[in-house]
């Protein structure tokens, strides 16, 4: 098969998705094994050893509510890049975790490892395809380091949606929403500029983008290089009331993350200028509900609004 046969079946796996939410548990597999592929030589793993990995892999990156392991395990055989044979040569009992841990082992098929393996540009294309499908840039070099993979520097893609008419990113988006925020971070107030140039702050999605959310001023907000992150990765969200929600899983002892994001609970979010729409109710239950990690934090009686 040639790099665009293969770039083309990874790409299909996003059709797993539905109604928003997201399923980033095939894609991780992938993600996973490739770089075990990049870094050991192995195409294979039993699910005995890939499981506690997997897990920590989808506790951090997948969506708040809890998965197993086994579901994408067993499930990604449908895809024609992977099989989970058992110790006897037997098929894969399904996604059943304490069947599966009875000696099962997962491979991927022999021409989509070795092509990967043969043709390190093919190998870069598909990891940064299955990133640009299901996460933000901002999550992607985490994602990297946790899977041990290294991409080649030069890779550019262009392939980023299954369907024959790829999704662009809009280029004004990011000066929209910073003119409407007025260059200043809506959380925490931040502003900066070398030169001319403003640094530091970034438009932020509050659905992704990779998860179908639009380049509107509606979704979008100004944040700070640290919000952005946190907003990203779930540690921080947006209350129905446009207050900054801060995940009880987010824990500091520092004064710097004392004043920069526990301060921060259930503090209002700056408001866009007038005529600009501030985030929208469908945008924000998005996030809360496939990418925050609940429960957030409640002002403790007595506590000063500023700490
Ligand atoms: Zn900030």
């Amino acid at each position: 098969m040639s790099d665009s046969e293969w770039l083309e079946r990874v790409a299909h796996l996003n059709q797993w998705k539905s109604h928003g939410r997201r399923a980033p548990h095939k894609p991780l597999l992938l993600l996973y094994m490739i770089g075990r592929l990049q870094r050991l030589g192995t195409a294979g793993v039993d699910f005995r050893e890939a499981e506690p990995e997997l897990q920590l892999l989808l506790d951090e990156f997948g969506p708040p509510n809890k998965s197993t392991p086994a579901y994408p395990f067993h499930h990604l055989m449908s895809d024609g890049l992977w099989v989970v044979k058992g110790p006897n040569g037997e098929d894969s009992p399904g996604p059943q975790v304490s069947l599966l841990r009875s000696g099962y082992r997962g491979e991927l098929t022999r021409d989509f490892a070795q092509a990967l393996e043969s043709r390190p540009h093919l190998l870069s294309d598909v990891a940064l395809s299955l990133l640009n499908m299901q996460f933000p840039p901002t999550i992607h070099e985490d994602i990297l380091q946790a899977v041990g993979l290294e991409l080649l520097s030069a890779t550019t893609l262009a392939y980023e949606r299954p369907d024959h008419r790829p999704r662009r990113r809009d280029p004004t988006f990011r000066e929209r929403v910073l003119t409407a925020y007025e260059f200043r971070c809506a959380a925490c107030g931040y502003e900066g500029t070398l030169g001319r140039e403003a640094i530091g702050v970034e438009a932020a999605h509050v659905r992704w983008w990779a998860a179908a959310g639009p380049d509107d001023v509606s979704n979008g907000i100004a944040l700070c290089s640290i919000h952005h992150k946190l907003l990203d990765r779930g540690a921080i969200g947006i209350t129905d009331d446009l207050k900054v929600a801060v995940s009880q899983h987010f824990l500091s002892n520092s004064d710097a993350a004392r004043q920069l994001v526990l301060a921060l609970v259930e503090q209002p979010i700056a408001s866009p200028q007038p005529g600009h729409e501030p985030p929208r109710r469908s945008h924000i239950l998005w996030h809360r509900d496939q990418v925050f990690r609940a429960p957030a934090r409640m002002l403790r009686q007595g506590d000063p609004p500023n700490l």
